[in-house]
């Protein structure tokens, strides 16, 4: 399969977009043809204010991507704004496609009242999904990896390839949602994962900082004391469990410890921080030996760059001459 997938550069990777990245490099290492690309055109729908840090946190992102295991010789690492040709497609694709659709897809009405200190009145946020199906769309994707959230953009991007296809001809795939095993990360209080509640644990970081953030994590309400039992089920620690600790026994012995007040929760979490540890290091490791090699970042996004733009090239060339526009 063709995979395509992104992140917008508004600020530094976290713990939630780590198991996407997970994700990202499974996919790659079972030899589907990946484009994974740093979407700073979507940044800007609901960041245009902070444009000044956007090329930092896009190299910040490639390096976090490459980190993190994914590998620029097999996958396609590149940045949306370098291909022009998406706002070509964008363009083109928004002829079909009506306001009203837009307007009703369930993530505007929710990220208009997330975000609500943002101004998001404009008329790229409202087009962001439409956005995101050129994106797809531009390199004949047949699988997208996305959270649960993400569907009804999926559902909007295979309209969007019918429509066209049937007004056209056959250009468009319908690509496929691929959906992560694990839900949303929550955020350290419990709460929706984001930066204006200060939840979120950063990927890049050390064992001081992680400890930091981890220590004083919600957990089950029911457990003021050590001696009273919990329940694994409504405590934040425990989803962190799931996504980062594998071993079979060890997650029995939270479950076990939990329920039956065997463990204290301070317990619980030095599991979770030494898991986490292991995971990060080699992370942290070559982050930091990235730090040195900003060139070698550069030539991985600029080589990255002038793959994907070949791509676009053939897809837009697909497009002009099935729409008559061979100029
Ligand atoms: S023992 Fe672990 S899972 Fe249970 S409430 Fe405490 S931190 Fe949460």
């Amino acid at each position: 399969m063709r995979i395509l997938s992104g992140m917008r550069s508004t600020g530094k990777l976290h713990l939630g977009n780590y198991i996407t990245l997970e994700k990202w490099k499974e996919l790659q290492d079972s030899g589907h043809e990946c484009y994974y690309f740093v979407a700073d055109w979507h940044a800007l729908t609901s960041h245009k204010e902070d444009v000044s840090q956007f090329e930092f946190w896009t190299m910040d992102i490639v390096k976090t991507y490459v980190s993190c295991g994914l590998d620029p010789e097999i996958s396609v690492l590149f940045v949306q704004s370098a291909i022009k040709e998406h706002s070509e497609l964008f363009l083109l694709l928004s002829n079909l496609v009506s306001v009203s659709r837009l307007q009703r897809m369930p993530t505007y009405k929710e990220q208009r009242s997330e975000m609500s200190g943002r101004d998001l009145s404009s008329a790229g946020f409202m087009m962001y999904p439409l956005l995101q199906s050129a994106d797809v769309l531009m390199y004949r994707a047949n699988g997208v990896p996305i959270g649960e959230d993400q569907l009804y953009h999926i559902e909007l991007t295979r309209e969007i390839a019918r429509r066209f296809n049937s007004m056209y001809g056959e250009v468009f795939p319908e690509p496929e949602p691929i959906l992560s095993k694990f839900p949303k990360l929550p955020g350290t209080d419990g709460r929706k994962m984001s930066k204006s509640y200060n939840n979120f644990v950063l990927i890049d970081n050390n064992a001081e900082y992680l400890w930091k953030k981890l220590a004083p994590m919600m957990t089950d309400p029911a457990r003021k004391r050590r001696n009273d039992p919990g329940d694994p089920e409504k405590c934040p620690v425990w989803d962190y469990h799931k996504a980062f600790t594998q071993n079979k026994e060890e997650l029995e012995w939270v479950v076990e410890g939990c329920t039956q007040a065997l463990i204290g929760c301070l317990e619980c979490k030095k599991l979770l921080f030494e898991n986490l540890v292991k995971k990060l290091k080699p992370v942290w490791e070559k982050m930091r030996e990235l730090d040195n090699y900003e060139e070698s970042l550069m030539k991985i996004v600029s080589e990255g760059n002038s793959k994907a733009k070949a791509f676009a090239e053939s897809t837009m060339k697909l497009v002009r001459n099935a729409m008559s526009m061979r100029w």
